[in-house]
């Protein structure tokens, strides 16, 4: 247990020194909506090694969305333009809120993406 509190310690500490860099990449906006409430870094993929790819600079609202925070259709449409996005952490991160609503444009929206096939049908189905 020890171990992990370290590692995840590292980890925050890790995250929170590429936060600069996030904030200049996401022109100090959230990287899925474009807000501006209490942008911090989320990680995409707590599972590896944080790098710029796996993180995004989102707003609150947005990380709450993240944490599978139930929305409606008609505020899920704000993030649509994130899966446009080349870095995996903005596009696959919204593309994975998006795909809990089983709207027909969002189907289309995620088809449109560039998002290589096989994550289109992991998010898809
Ligand atoms: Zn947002």
């Amino acid at each position: 247990m020890a171990k992990g509190y370290q590692a995840n310690r590292e980890r925050q500490e890790l995250i929170a020194s590429l936060g600069k860099t996030l904030a200049k990449r996401a022109g100090f906006a959230c990287e899925w909506c474009g807000g501006k409430e209490e942008l911090r870094p989320w990680d995409h993929r707590p599972e590896r090694e944080p790098d710029e790819s796996c993180l995004a600079l989102l707003c609150r609202r947005c990380r709450d969305l993240a944490d599978g925070a139930p929305a409606d259709a008609n505020e899920l449409r704000s993030l649509r333009n994130a899966l446009w996005s080349d870095i995996p952490a903005i596009a696959e991160g919204a593309g994975r809120v998006l795909a809990r609503c089983k709207e027909p444009w969002v189907r289309e929206a995620i088809e449109e993406s560039l998002m290589d096939d096989a994550m289109k049908k992991e998010l898809l189905g």
